[in-house]
């Protein structure tokens, strides 16, 4: 741990003098790949029939099918066109339409299904959710969703191949009409081109480990883990409603940190949280570490989709350009500040945040923090 900290720390001090934050916040967008959904994204639900003999393998070895039709799969969507809603600030809706059932074919693989779906799709129709009436064995992934390729305005699924497709789990009797949904919801954000996340301890396993509380991206059934009532995924990372345009870069305060000398603190940033509305500061807070690495600040508060979590507070995140997968992009919950001012240490990244207590007052949710760079020789002095 003590090199890492120290070879980083080296970086910052290294790098060479910044040009200004407009670069910043450009290399950031780049990273991030921005691209905006349509204000009307009109999906249409196909149910995929799974012979009773299917090969053993993706699908559980039951012989049970969903009885509902797509319509009253349609009928229990609403909430999802809610939650969408609610993080895009009515920038963007979800409109469900339900499609005629498809097949999946002797391959056996629910691809045939989601291509049979797509070429009939209605010309206005800009994705395809196409649901099994099996379900998926427990040891399978519970679906998948893929943003499509981009093409001429208006683009339809049938050319983009924009697609979300997932097991009957949810839709099965038990659940009567009130289905879990923070899958539907976390293969949407997938559709929508954001990236998982992972706290840096599960991260450091090596294997996908989604266990942040925090980002539909991650533990999307952490809100049902606390209370069994609980439908619905966590709320949406600042990061990500960035990058569809839900959060605009007049919402970010960029800061360079090579532009302060060591150890002096940086004048503090009012953040609101991600799902204010409020003109009383800033929503997000970026912090560039040079090679196309950033720290992003932001507070969240512990109402609507995050009830589930203990208090609001500050999730501070790396953001930085994945290995081996070429476009996209890591991001990494590297801690949580709640409550009282204390600082904190990012072992990675060569930086202290103070973070003042978190101020609620109606639909405010507002609070403080700076930051400053640590030099190596503090560096070492704190690792010693
Ligand atoms: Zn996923």
């Amino acid at each position: 741990m003590r090199r890492k900290f120290v070879v980083v720390s080296a970086l910052l001090v290294s790098c060479a003098p910044s040009t200004g934050g407009e670069v910043s916040a450009d290399d950031f967008d780049a990273l991030l790949r921005l691209r905006t959904p349509p204000a009307i994204d009109v999906w249409e639900v196909a149910l995929c029939r799974v012979p009773a003999d299917v090969e053993a393998g993706l699908y559980a070895p039951f012989e049970e099918r969903l009885e509902i039709d797509a319509s009253e799969i349609v009928d229990r969507l609403g909430p999802v066109s809610d939650y969408f809603g609610r993080w895009s600030q009515g920038a963007y809706t979800i409109e469900w339409r339900a499609g005629a059932p498809v097949a999946l074919d002797s391959s056996g693989d629910p691809m045939s299904c989601v291509d049979q779906a797509l070429d009939v799709s209605g010309g206005d129709v800009r994705g395809v959710l196409v649901v099994a009436d099996a379900q998926h064995d427990t040891d399978q992934i519970g679906g998948w969703g893929r943003p499509g390729a981009e093409c001429d305005e208006p683009c339809a699924a049938s050319t983009s191949r924009r697609a979300v497709y997932i097991g009957a789990s949810d839709f099965m009797p038990q659940w009567n009409d009130d289905p879990p949904l923070d899958l539907v919801q976390h293969e949407l954000g997938h559709v929508l081109d954001w990236p998982h996340s992972a706290t840096a301890d599960g991260f450091a396993n090596g294997a996908e480990v989604y266990d942040s509380p925090f980002d539909v991206m991650s533990d999307s059934a952490a809100p049902r883990t606390i209370d069994p009532d609980r439908r619905g995924a966590p709320g949406v990372l600042a990061v990500n409603l960035h990058s569809v345009g839900w959060l605009d870069r007049n919402e970010i305060e960029f800061v360079d940190p090579k532009r302060h000398p060591i150890d002096e603190w940086h004048d503090a940033t009012r953040l609101v949280s991600t799902d204010s509305r409020s003109d009383d500061g800033s929503r997000l807070m970026v912090i560039p570490l040079g090679d196309r690495r950033f720290v992003t600040v932001e507070l969240v508060a512990a109402r609507n989709d995050n009830d589930h979590l203990r208090s609001s507070g500050v999730s501070i995140h790396l953001v930085e350009p994945a290995d081996n997968n070429e476009g996209r992009r890591n991001v990494l919950l590297t801690d949580t500040l709640v409550g009282e001012e204390r600082s904190w240490t990012w072992n990675d990244g060569g930086l202290e945040f103070a973070v003042g207590a978190v101020v609620e007052d109606g639909e405010l949710v507002a609070t403080d923090v700076r930051f400053r760079r640590l030099g190596t020789d503090r560096v070492e002095r704190v690792d010693d």
